[in-house]
């Protein structure tokens, strides 16, 4: 039974993992971080984590100094990237802690129990998903389900174009909403409805940006997209801010900073995602009188 209660005023996004594929490493990576994909949602007493890639790490002992009882994990697919740092996750070995983990079915139907026993499974790690000692829920959905995590907070979501299949999220609570959309390759010249209608005048919108235009025909079917077609999905839905997500681990900070810079002269609401990134989403009523 949930106890957290969320408050309309109060949602808060933090970034603890913005890189793709591999962690980075080295002095040249310091500014936008080397852990993998986890991003947090802080709704009122409500704790939602998209994705367990390396930052969850982090994430898992701030909660527990911060003794958090209750979280929701949602997996947007379960490739290495998003899911390395689930072991490792403080919170699960926590007694009288209930985590629940939610991932759609993405192209293979098998249940998220499964999945994770099948990830966690010798000789790969020594330890299997029994060593956990917080209450773990499963709950599997299939792209295009409604979440209702608190009967205040809707989570719409959406199939991505991804091999093994992805799934994107659109988190919407009193009036605000905020987009989580990675691992997907968009094919060029055409707009990908999915990820549209995930972006629609949310305030804050996570993206896969792992190439440049010009970088997509050599990686072909690899299953990512481009800042630049970031920038032109924000536009087109009204966005008010787009995160630059998904950073290849050979990007150097300099890179980085050189296609955030490239993004924003386009559309000033870009940045590049940062480990440690926050962004307080202001009361929609704020909003409308700021005009
Ligand atoms: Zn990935
Ligand atoms: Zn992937």
């Amino acid at each position: 039974m949930r106890t957290a209660q969320t408050v309309a005023e109060d949602f808060e996004v933090v970034v603890w993992g913005a890189r793709g594929t591999l962690p980075g490493s080295g002095p040249c990576q310091t500014e936008f971080g080397t852990e993998t994909c986890c991003v947090e949602m802080r709704i009122g007493q409500c704790r939602l984590v998209f994705d367990a890639g390396t930052g969850i790490v982090p994430l898992g002992r701030w909660m527990a100094a911060e003794d958090v009882k209750e979280i929701d994990l949602f997996f947007s697919h379960v490739h290495y990237d998003h899911i390395m740092g689930f072991p490792f996750f403080m919170p699960l070995y926590r007694p009288g802690t209930r985590v629940s983990v939610s991932l759609g079915h993405m192209l293979d139907g098998r249940p998220g129990s499964e999945l994770i026993s099948d990830f966690m499974r010798a000789p790969f790690l020594p330890i299997g998903p029994k060593v956990f000692s917080a209450d773990i829920e499963y709950r599997d959905f299939k792209p295009g389900d409604l979440l209702k995590p608190a009967p205040d907070i809707r989570i719409r979501t959406a199939r991505l174009n991804h091999p093994n299949g992805a799934v994107g999220y659109r988190v919407e609570h009193g009036g605000r909403a905020v987009a989580y959309v990675t691992d997907t390759e968009h094919v060029p010249g055409k707009t990908d409805q999915n990820v549209l209608s995930l972006f629609e005048n949310a305030d804050v919108v996570f993206y896969d940006t792992s190439y440049a235009d010009a970088e997509m025909e050599r990686f072909r079917n690899f299953g990512h997209s481009s800042w630049e077609e970031g920038v032109r999905l924000a536009k087109r839905a009204g966005v008010g801010q787009l995160v630059l997500f998904h950073h290849m681990p050979m990007r150097d900070d300099d890179k980085l900073a050189e296609i955030e810079a490239a993004a924003r002269a386009i559309f000033p609401g870009t940045v590049a995602g940062r480990s440690g990134m926050t962004f307080q989403l202001a009361p929609a009523r704020a909003r409308a009188e700021a005009g």
